[in-house]
């Protein structure tokens, strides 16, 4: 297949540009660098051996979204692209549902004129709100605690009402647990700009010596050792399972799928970082802070449809993700070059 990756330069799109091109697919990316850095594109090239086909734009921009699928006819389209912080979707609200929905617009619109009925969603765990029991399975309801959240939830209501409507369209949601690693390689992964807003980047930049101590966002929620649990996927996995959906997708009579991207086993704050000292073979400093708002205690997958619809399953372990995560930071402290 031809397939356009939108946000194919960021953490989860470059690792699956990787293997999509491993399987033989030829890949455009589409990507506006809002928040990646464009030496990502040459580490890529460098795994797959071959050059990327690469567009630098926001697909907000309606005009060049139409002109690049005239230009290059695709037969599916994985959809990264997006703003994923949380704290700043509070801070800006108007601005995560302006790109994040736009984009979307953007893409079902062009997709519709020039006939692409295949598309792979990166949705979110988050999609499950504040009260959802565990392990999460895709039945529950949705709602969300954030404007990102929420621009995850519109999102998959737009997909839903767009292929009721059009019978082209195969969509899949993957939502997404807590997607962490890196390239087994060290040369691609995960490059927050500025302080890590979340757990597995924030510890790798104090192995390395960025931060002086990891904080814990609370000690007292109701887990076995009182630190919030999470299902950690390696991003390898995690871009595994964009390949079996987009397979899928070409058997499923269904519109709208759904799947959880998860492991299915839910770790804590205090047994990742401990992961991660072995890895890096020293101890990491922490400091028990207060909870952060809006946090829960535990959010795990049921990946049990993955399993069964897609034949997909997380093989990588804590150990595995810990590693990959220490051959990428302690390899790249500063993350890609300018
Ligand atoms: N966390 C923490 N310190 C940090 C970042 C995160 O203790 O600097 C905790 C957070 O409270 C949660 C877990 O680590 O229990 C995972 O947080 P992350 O932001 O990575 O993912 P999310 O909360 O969105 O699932």
């Amino acid at each position: 297949m031809r397939v356009l990756v939108s946000g194919g330069a960021g953490f989860i799109g470059s690792h699956t540009v990787v293997q999509l091109v491993a399987a033989g697919h030829d890949v455009v990316v589409v990507d506006s660098f809002a928040n990646a850095k464009p030496s990502v594109v040459a580490r890529i090239e460098a795994l797959t051996g071959q050059p990327l086909e690469l567009h630098a734009f926001d697909l907000t921009d309606r005009d060049k979204t139409e002109q690049l699928f005239a230009d290059e006819p695709v037969d599916a389209v994985i959809h990264f692209a997006g703003f994923k912080a949380v704290g700043e979707s509070v801070e800006q609200p108007l601005a995560y549902y302006e790109n994040n929905l736009g984009t979307t617009f953007s893409l079902l619109r062009a997709m519709q004129r020039h006939g692409v009925g295949t598309l792979v969603f990166s949705s979110s765990a988050t999609v499950y709100g504040a009260d959802a029991p565990v392990p999460m399975r895709e039945d529950l309801p949705t709602s969300a605690t954030n404007p990102y959240g929420w621009t995850k939830v519109m999102q998959e209501q737009v997909f839903r009402d767009v292929a009721a409507t059009d019978p082209r369209m195969r969509i899949a949601l993957l939502r997404y647990f807590n997607p962490v690693g890196a390239h087994p390689s060290g040369t691609m992964g995960e490059d927050p700009a500025g302080i890590p807003n979340n757990l597995m980047p924030y510890i790798a930049q104090v192995a390395v010596g960025l931060r002086e101590r990891l904080g814990v966002f609370g000690d007292d929620y109701p887990t076995p050792d009182g630190t919030g649990v999470r299902d950690y996927i390696h991003v390898e996995d995690l871009a595994a399972g964009h390949i079996a959906a987009l397979h899928r997708l070409t058997q499923v009579e269904d519109p709208v799928s759904v799947w959880n991207l998860g492991t299915g086993q839910g770790t804590s704050v205090l047994e990742l970082l401990h992961a991660f000292e072995r890895a890096c073979g020293r101890e990491l400093p922490y400091e028990v802070l207060p909870r952060r708002a809006g946090d829960i205690a535990e959010s795990y997958a049921d990946p049990t449809r993955a399993h069964n619809e897609l034949g997909w399953r997380a093989t990588r372990s804590i150990d595995d993700m810990c590693a990959d995560t220490w051959r990428w930071q302690s390899q790249n402290p500063q993350g890609y070059p300018e």
